[in-house]
C-alpha cells in the first residue's frame, strides 16, 4: 500500500507503468507490493526477472540516516492456493537485491533511467502457484518490471526419436532423463533412446537410437519408403542402415520389402543375393576393324551388367547373301580368336571370311540368368562389316632339295587359292646353329615358314618346317692359329702377337715356381689408364743364347693368338730390356696337379666337373683354332681363385723338351708318354684327337685328385698296356658317365674318340641333370671299405686297378702281363 503505481514515459516516451517507494525520510519503513496469485503450469522452478531503478542515498539532500539501497524480494509457494491471506510472516525471503547502478538528482534531472535487472530464481515449487512480495525497508525505488517464467525442453526428433516438450527438474543442477519414442517405421537399436533435459532447458546427453525398420530409408529424420524402387535394408545391415536401391530392372513388391523381384521379362537364380538382378543390357560401343578376310570386333562392357561378375560375351557371324537374300550363319571354316562363346575380354578376332562379302555381326552379353530371359530382354548390338580383298592361302607343303655344309634347297607349291598374282614369296628362318642329338653331334638346322604375297597382302605362314645341314665340324668365324714359324724373323712373330710392355709398369714382388729358363714371378702390373692387375712374370735367364731367347718368346707367339676365358691369357713382352719377360695373367692356385693333391677330396663332382668342362672349352677353342697342344696334362692347367682352370704351357719341339714328362721314344723325340695317344706315340701322328686322349688322361688325374696316370708303371709296361688295350680303371667314387667318357676318348680308333665340342656338350649335359652322375663305378671300393679292409689309399687304388685290369682283360680276351 505504501508503493505507488504511477505511469510514467520511457527515454522514447512511450507510457510505461512502475511502481515506486521513496519514503528515505521516515523511521521504520516496512513496504510491501504484493503480486496475483502466479500458477506454475507444473513448472517447480520459476526464474524472476526484475528491472528497476534505486536512488544514491548520498545524492539525497537533508540527513540519510534512514536512507537504504535494498530491497527484498520474497515469495511463497509452500501455501495452500486458497490461502490467499497475504500475511507477510508467510513469506519467505528469496534474497536482497541491491543495484549495480543507483541514480542521483542530477540523473533525474536528465531523464536517464539507469535501469537495473537481476534475475532471481524459486524453487523447488510444490504447489500449483505461489504469491511475490517486495519488501521495502526505506529506499527509494521504482520497479518497472517483473517477469516471471520457468524454463523448458522443447520438443525434439533426435536419432529418429520423439522426445516431447519437457519442464526440467527443481533443483539447479538436475537432469530429467526423458525416453524418446521411436518415429513411424523404426525401431529402437539395442535400447530404448534416452536424453536428459537439464535446468537451463537444454537437452543433453543422448543415449541409444532408433534405425529404420526393413524397407525403409532415414530421410530428414523420418524413416521412408518407397514401393518403386524401393530401398531395401537387409536386416543384417539394420545396424549400418546400409540400404540400396534396387538393381536395375528389378522392384521391391511392397513398402518395405526387404529384397527386389525382376521386372517382368527379367529373371534371376533363387541362389542369387537379393541385390543382384537381372540380365545385363547389350555391350556399347561396338567398332570393327577389317583387315583383309579377318575382323577385329571390339565393344565396352554393358551399361548395367545386372550387378553380376559373370557377364560373357558371345559372337553370332551371319553372311549377308546378295539380292536381299538376307541372312545366313557363317560357315565352320570361319575362325573365331581367342573363341566364339563365353569370351570374357571385349574383343575378338574373326578371321578366314569370305574376301570382299558382307557380314553382320550380333554381340550379345550374357550372364548366368540369360537363359532364363530368353526372348525377353534385348542383351545384343548389331555390327555390319565388309570384308575385303583376300590374300593368298597358306603355302602348305615345303620340300627339301640339296643340303650343303651351309645350304639347304626349298621348293613349295603355289597355295591352294593364290587370290590374285603372287607377287612375291617370303622365307623365314633361324638357324639352330647346334643341336645336339643325343650323342652330342652337333648339327646345323634351319627352320621357316613360307608365306606367299599378292597385291593384296601377305597370306598366312606355312607350317614350320625344319631341315638340317649336313654336319660340319669347324665352327664358322673363328681364327686359325698362325704357326710362328710361317714367319722368318721369329721377334716379327712375337710383335705381331704380343703386346711390348714397359718393365716400369711391373713390379715384381713374389718367386712363384722355376721355369726351364728362368724364374716364374708375380706381381702387379700396372698400365696407365687400366686397372691394376696381378701377373705371372716369365723371366729368361742371363746368359742365354740367342735360340734360347727365341725358343722362350716363342710361346708368348702362340699365346697372344689366343683369347679364350679358358687358355691363359698373355698381357704381353718385355724385350727391349733385360731381362726378356712373359707377362700373364696371374693363376693363384697355381698348376692344377698340385692344387689337387693339395685339397684330395675336398671338391664335389660338379666343382670338378665343372673345372674339366673349363678345359674341355679350352681345347675346344684349341682345336677349332686348328692348334694341337701335344702336352696337355693336369700339370699344363693352371686354376685361379675361382677354380677356373685355363690351358696353359704352349710351344712346339720346347713344350716336349721343356716336360720332365717327356720320354725319349725309340723313333726319337720327347713324348709325355702317359698322357699321348698311341698313335702319336707311334708315328707322331698328332691331332686334337690326340689332343682328345691327354684330355681323358687328364680326366682321370681330376677325378683322382692328382693321382699318378698309371701309377708307377714304367713308360714301356704303360705303352704296352695301352697296346694291349688295358685302359686306366674308373678313379675312385667316380661317376660312372665320367669314367665312360674318359674310355671313349681312349679309343684306340682315333676317329671314334668324341671331338671337344661333343665333350664340353656332354659335360653341360652333366652339370644341367647332375643326377647323371649318381652312378658310381667301381662299388668295389665301397665294398673294400664297408669290410674294413684298411689300406693306404695308394694300395687301395692298385689293389683296385689290378681288379679292373683283370675284368678288362676277360672282356676283351686278350692277356698282359702285369
Ligand atoms: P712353366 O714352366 O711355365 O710351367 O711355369 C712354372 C710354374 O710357375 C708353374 O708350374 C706354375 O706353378 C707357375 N706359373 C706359371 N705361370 C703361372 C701363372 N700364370 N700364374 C701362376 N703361376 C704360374
Amino acid at each position: 500500500f505504501q508503493w505507488e503505481e504511477i505511469g510514467e514515459v520511457d527515454e522514447n516516451y512511450a507510457p510505461i507503468h512502475t511502481y515506486q517507494v521513496c519514503r528515505v525520510m521516515e523511521q521504520n519503513q516496512n513496504n510491501w507490493l504484493h503480486t496475483n496469485w502466479i500458477l506454475t503450469e507444473g513448472a517447480q522452478r520459476v526464474f524472476i526477472e526484475l528491472k528497476f531503478t534505486l536512488r544514491d542515498c548520498n545524492s539525497l539532500p537533508g540527513g540519510v540516516g534512514t536512507c537504504k539501497e535494498t530491497f527484498n524480494i520474497d515469495g511463497t509457494g509452500m501455501t495452500e492456493e486458497e490461502d490467499r491471506a497475504m500475511k507477510e510472516s508467510r513469506y519467505i525471503k528469496i534474497d536482497t537485491i541491491a543495484a549495480d547502478e543507483s541514480f542521483t538528482e542530477l540523473d533525474l534531472g536528465d531523464r536517464v533511467m539507469k535501469l537495473n535487472t537481476e534475475v532471481r530464481d524459486l524453487g523447488p515449487l510444490t504447489r500449483k502457484g505461489f504469491y511475490l512480495a517486495f519488501q521495502d525497508l526505506g529506499a527509494c525505488i521504482a520497479l518497472v518490471s517483473v517477469r516471471v517464467f520457468y524454463k523448458r525442453c522443447p520438443f525434439l526428433v533426435k536419432s529418429l526419436a520423439e522426445f516431447p516438450d519437457t519442464i526440467p527438474g527443481s533443483e539447479a543442477s538436475q537432469l530429467v532423463e526423458v525416453v524418446g519414442r521411436c518415429v513411424n517405421n523404426s525401431l529402437p537399436l539395442y535400447e530404448p533412446p534416452r536424453m536428459h533435459c537439464s535446468t537451463e532447458g537444454e537437452w543433453l546427453v543422448p543415449i541409444g537410437k532408433c534405425v529404420c525398420q526393413p524397407g525403409f530409408e532415414e530421410i530428414n529424420g523420418s524413416c521412408q519408403g518407397e514401393r518403386v524402387n524401393v530401398l531395401i535394408c537387409s536386416p543384417s545391415t539394420l545396424r549400418s542402415l546400409a540400404c540400396s536401391k534396387c538393381p536395375p530392372h528389378s522392384v521391391a513388391r511392397q513398402m518395405g520389402a526387404t529384397a527386389c523381384s525382376c521386372e517382368d521379362g527379367y529373371f534371376k537364380l533363387d541362389s542369387d543375393p537379393s541385390n543382384m538382378a537381372c540380365p545385363p543390357s547389350a555391350p556399347r560401343n561396338a567398332i570393327s576393324n577389317v583387315n583383309e578376310t579377318s575382323v577385329f570386333l571390339e565393344w565396352s562392357i554393358p551399361m548395367d551388367t545386372g550387378g553380376r561378375k559373370d557377364v560373357r560375351y558371345n559372337v553370332i557371324c551371319r553372311q549377308v547373301l546378295p539380292d536381299g537374300r538376307g541372312l545366313e550363319e557363317c560357315g565352320p571354316n570361319v575362325r573365331f580368336l581367342p573363341r566364339r562363346t563365353g569370351l570374357s575380354n571385349t574383343s575378338v578376332m574373326v578371321a578366314d571370311l569370305q574376301s570382299h562379302t558382307n557380314y553382320s555381326f550380333l554381340l550379345e552379353a550374357v550372364n548366368g540368368v540369360s537363359d532364363l530371359a530368353k526372348g525377353h530382354a534385348k542383351q545384343y548390338v548389331s555390327l555390319n562389316v565388309t570384308t575385303n580383298q583376300a590374300a593368298p592361302s597358306p603355302v602348305s607343303v615345303v620340300r627339301k632339295g640339296h643340303t650343303g655344309k651351309s645350304s639347304i634347297a626349298l621348293s613349295w607349291a603355289e597355295p591352294d587359292r593364290p587370290n590374285g598374282i603372287i607377287l612375291e614369296y617370303e622365307i623365314k628362318y633361324f638357324e639352330k646353329v647346334k643341336i645336339f642329338s643325343q650323342s652330342c653331334v652337333p648339327l646345323s638346322t634351319a627352320l621357316g615358314p613360307v608365306r606367299a604375297r599378292t597385291s593384296a597382302g601377305y597370306g598366312a605362314f606355312s607350317r614350320r618346317f625344319e631341315f638340317q645341314t649336313s654336319p660340319y665340324l669347324k665352327f664358322p668365324g673363328v681364327r686359325t692359329y698362325i704357326d710362328p714359324l710361317t714367319y722368318e724373323d721369329p721377334n716379327q712373330a712375337v710383335h705381331e702377337f704380343a703386346q711390348e710392355i714397359d718393365v716400369s709398369y711391373i713390379s715384381i714382388e713374389r718367386i712363384i715356381g722355376a721355369g726351364e729358363f728362368g724364374e716364374v714371378c708375380s706381381g702387379p702390373l700396372r698400365l696407365p689408364g687400366k686397372r691394376e692387375i696381378q701377373v705371372a712374370i716369365k723371366t729368361l735367364k742371363a746368359g742365354y743364347t740367342e735360340q734360347q731367347r727365341r725358343d722362350f718368346l716363342w710361346e708368348a707367339s702362340i699365346m697372344g693368338q689366343f683369347n679364350h676365358p679358358n687358355i691363359i691369357r698373355l698381357e704381353g713382352v718385355v724385350t727391349k730390356s733385360k731381362p726378356v719377360m712373359i707377362i700373364t695373367e696371374y693363376m693363384e692356385n697355381g698348376s692344377l696337379d698340385t692344387f689337387l693333391k693339395k685339397n684330395d677330396g675336398q671338391f664335389t663332382v660338379i666343382q670338378l666337373v665343372g673345372m674339366l668342362r673349363g678345359i674341355a672349352s679350352g681345347m675346344r677353342y684349341l682345336s677349332d683354332m686348328g692348334y694341337v697342344h701335344r702336352d696337355l696334362a693336369a700339370r699344363n692347367i693352371l686354376v685361379n681363385s675361382n677354380l677356373v682352370c685355363k690351358v696353359s704351357d704352349f710351344g712346339l719341339s720346347r713344350v716336349l723338351e721343356d716336360d720332365p714328362e717327356a720320354a725319349y721314344t725309340t723313333r726319337g723325340g720327347k713324348i709325355p708318354i702317359r698322357w699321348t695317344a698311341p698313335e702319336a706315340i707311334a708315328y707322331r701322328k698328332f691331332t686334337s684327337a690326340s689332343d682328345v686322349w691327354s684330355y681323358g688322361i687328364v680326366m682321370w688325374e681330376v677325378m683322382s685328385y692328382g693321382e699318378r696316370p698309371y701309377w708307377e708303371m714304367s713308360n714301356q709296361d704303360v705303352i704296352k698296356a695301352v697296346e694291349e688295350s688295358y685302359r686306366l680303371p674308373g678313379p675312385m667314387d667316380c661317376p660312372e658317365a665320367l669314367y665312360h667318357l674318359m674310355m671313349d676318348c681312349w679309343q684306340r680308333e682315333r676317329s671314334n674318340r668324341p671331338k671337344f665340342d661333343e665333350i664340353v656338350c656332354l659335360l653341360d649335359k652333366f652339370i644341367r641333370n647332375p643326377s647323371s652322375l649318381k652312378k658310381l663305378v667301381n662299388s668295389s671300393h665301397r665294398d673294400l671299405r664297408r669290410v674294413g679292409v684298411n689300406l693306404a689309399g695308394h694300395q687301395k687304388k692298385i689293389i683296385t686297378s689290378i681288379q679292373e685290369m683283370r675284368v678288362h682283360m676277360n672282356s676283351t680276351n686278350s692277356t698282359v702281363n702285369i
